[in-house]
């Protein structure tokens, strides 16, 4: 059977030499005689593996050595409560900007913890074509920190650039842009994000937290969601989850050896820019996100008929090109091209789309 091109928001494809990386070490890692999935998380194999993969992330994303580096567990949205619970002992109150489905959950679990936050700016009435101009007089000055969704994975936005939060200190869900190009971590206090986008299959979250960040977590808080405990442990307080972090390890090595972000920006800079391009060259689809906030990740557009947006998502599925249909919140089509997303999928997500809009003229 044939490989089809997977544009769904996640978990995604992943990297064919990762792949079949995996796929030659699954049986038999190295001289261990077993496979990674079989192993003590204790054993010198395992304890290679996973300061491989935290020595290889930081050397592709540059991170600082005041900062940590987490393997956890519960996927991004468990840091929705994480994160409030580590960081609003600083000074009580906390600052969120509500970009999209994600950030308003984020939002949520921290109000529903019974935290003092404000929602600063939100495009809820914009149904979220784009992200909020951001300026650090709209924070409270003693906030505890700010949080900001930095790609929204439902809407296809992202931030032009990173958000100015003065002396408050950022913090980023990056779920669906992590390691898709250089960021500058020193101007974030704490990155997290759920590995199944863009790094490896579902079960990992990263988390990247500054050095001062890991005093003021709440005493009574649950150990396993307490990132300075998890910290001291070097992510092996418990069971971390091990198949994963090596997967991401594969993936990291990956990167580093097609050139690290540089190279893989300028990659998913010219897919999504073939996207963008053809969909601005035609009136049969229409791309919602304004120009200025448009994700490099996920790119939505609609037909403007809910009827022919089924049949395409449905025809384009049967032509090999699947899960382009939007989230089930937002309707229309998604194409989610991360980094393991090859050029030519997106090419033949496009060829698809003229022969699409040729072969159902609109009423
Ligand atoms: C997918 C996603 C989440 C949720 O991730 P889980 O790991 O499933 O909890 C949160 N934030 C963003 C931006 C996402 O894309």
């Amino acid at each position: 059977m044939n490989r089809v091109y997977n544009f769904s928001a996640g978990p995604s494809m992943l990297p064919m030499p990762v792949l079949e990386k995996a796929a030659s070490e699954l049986v038999c890692y190295g001289t261990s005689g077993m496979s990674v999935m079989e192993m003590s998380h204790r054993s010198p194999d395992y304890e290679a593996i996973i300061n491989d993969a935290e020595a290889m992330l930081r050397k592709l994303m540059n991170i600082p050595d005041n900062y940590k580096v987490l393997f956890l567990q519960g996927g991004a949205s468990t840091q929705f409560a994480a994160v409030p619970m580590n960081l609003i002992g600083r000074t009580g109150k906390a600052d969120y900007v509500v970009s999209g489905q994600f950030s308003g959950k984020a939002f949520k679990e921290a109000q529903k913890l019974g935290y003092d936050v404000k929602c600063a700016a939100t495009t809820k009435d914009d149904n979220f074509d784009h992200v909020p101009a951001l300026t650090k007089d709209m924070f409270r000055p003693d906030a505890a920190y700010v949080h900001v969704c930095y790609n929204n994975t439902i809407y296809g936005t992202k931030y032009p650039e990173i958000p100015d939060t003065g002396d408050i200190p950022l913090v980023a869900d990056m779920s669906s842009c992590i390691i898709s190009e250089p960021i500058d971590v020193s101007k974030f206090a704490v990155i997290y994000a759920g590995a199944q986008k863009n790094m490896a299959p579902a079960g990992m979250t990263l988390v990247i937290v500054r050095d001062d960040m890991l005093d003021y977590a709440e005493e009574k808080m649950p150990t396993m969601l307490e990132w300075k405990t998890m910290a001291e442990n070097g992510s092996m307080y418990n069971t971390p989850p091990c198949y994963t972090i090596y997967i991401a390890k594969l993936v990291y090595e990956w990167l580093l050896s097609i050139g690290g972000l540089e190279t893989m920006q300028k990659m998913n800079q010219e897919k999504a820019a073939l996207l963008y391009d053809y969909l601005d060259s035609q009136d049969y689809y229409i791309a919602p996100v304004k120009k200025e906030s448009r994700s490099m990740m996920n790119v939505t557009f609609v037909t403007g008929d809910a009827e022919l947006d089924k049949k395409f998502a449905s025809e384009a599925g049967k032509a090999g090109l699947k899960n382009l249909k939007g989230h089930r919140s937002v309707g229309g089509m998604r194409a989610s091209i991360y980094n393991a997303m090859p050029r030519a999928g997106v090419e033949a997500l496009i060829e698809f789309m003229k022969a699409f809009a040729a072969a159902n003229p609109k009423k």
